[in-house]
C-alpha cells in the first residue's frame, strides 16, 4: 500500500473550489506553562471526544497555559473520555469545529493542513466502500446556504511514528520533560509503526495526516479537490 500526507495546496488562489470555513473547537487541555521552556502544548485535536455530559466543561473552553497543578486538574475530568489508548497531551483540542462557512467545497478540503474535511457524500463513499480508520465528526458549521451538503471532520489518531533516522530530536526540558522536535522537511515513517489496513491516521509528535493509496482513489472517484497529496515511504 502507498501512503500520502495531506497538503493544502501549493497555491491556494488556484484551487477550484470557493469554500472557506473559520471554526474553533469546542473545548482544550490548556497548554503548560514552565519557567523554562515558557508555555508548550500539543496541536493534536480529537474531533469525536463528546465532553457535552462533563459538568464543569466550561472550564475546558479555553487554551490558555496554565501551571501544571491546574493542567493535570483538567486533563484527569477529560481522560475518560478519551480512547485510552490515545495520548492525552496540554494543549490538544476536543470536540467538532464550531463556526461559520461560506462557498462551494470539494470531496474532501485541508486548510489548514492538520485539519481534513469531507463533503456528506464523500463520507459516505469512503464508509460504503469499507475504508477503515475513518472517523467522520459533523463539523457544525453555521452557513448561509440551504442546499449544500455538510461538512465531516475525519479524525486522524496519531497511531504512526516517523522513522528515528529522519528526526532530530532536541533533550527533554530538564523542568518539565518536554522534548518535542521539528518537522523534517525530508521524513519518512517507521515501517512497523502503520497501522496495518488503517486508511488516515495521524502521526505521533507531528501534526501531519496520512491517507492510503485506496482513499486517494476512492475521493477522487467525486472529482477533483484542493488537495495535493505527497507520498511518504515507509522503512
Ligand atoms: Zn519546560
Amino acid at each position: 500500500m502507498r501512503y500520502f500526507e495531506l497538503e493544502e495546496p501549493e497555491d491556494p488562489d488556484s484551487g477550484q473550489w470557493s469554500g472557506e470555513y473559520r471554526a474553533k473547537r469546542r473545548w482544550y487541555v490548556p497548554s503548560q506553562l514552565c519557567p523554562r521552556c515558557e508555555a508548550w502544548g500539543g496541536m493534536q485535536a480529537y474531533p469525536s471526544v463528546d465532553l457535552s455530559s462533563l459538568p464543569d466543561n466550561e472550564a475546558l473552553a479555553s487554551v490558555w497555559p496554565q501551571a501544571p497543578e491546574e493542567v493535570a486538574r483538567r486533563m484527569a475530568l477529560v481522560r475518560p473520555f478519551v480512547p485510552p489508548e490515545l495520548p492525552l497531551e496540554p494543549g490538544y483540542s476536543l470536540g467538532p469545529l464550531v463556526g461559520t462557512a461560506r462557498g462551494h467545497f470539494g470531496p474532501v478540503t485541508v486548510w489548514p493542513s492538520w485539519q481534513v474535511l469531507v463533503r456528506e457524500d464523500a463520507r459516505d463513499l469512503l464508509l460504503g466502500e469499507g475504508l477503515q480508520g475513518i472517523i467522520p465528526v459533523r463539523a457544525e458549521l453555521r452557513t448561509r446556504r440551504t442546499k449544500e451538503q455538510a461538512l465531516y471532520e475525519l479524525e486522524a489518531r496519531p497511531l504512526a511514528k516517523l522513522h528515528p533516522d529522519c528526526i532530530d530530536r532536541a533533550p527533554p526540558c530538564p523542568a518539565c520533560g518536554n522534548g518535542g522536535f521539528s518537522l523534517p522537511p525530508k521524513r519518512w515513517l517507521l515501517r512497523e509503526s502503520v497501522p496495518p489496513g488503517l486508511d488516515l491516521f495521524g502521526v505521533e509528535g507531528t501534526t501531519r495526516i496520512v491517507v492510503s493509496e485506496r482513499f486517494v482513489d476512492t475521493v477522487n472517484r467525486l472529482g477533483p479537490s484542493d488537495v495535493f497529496y505527497r507520498e511518504i515511504t515507509a522503512e
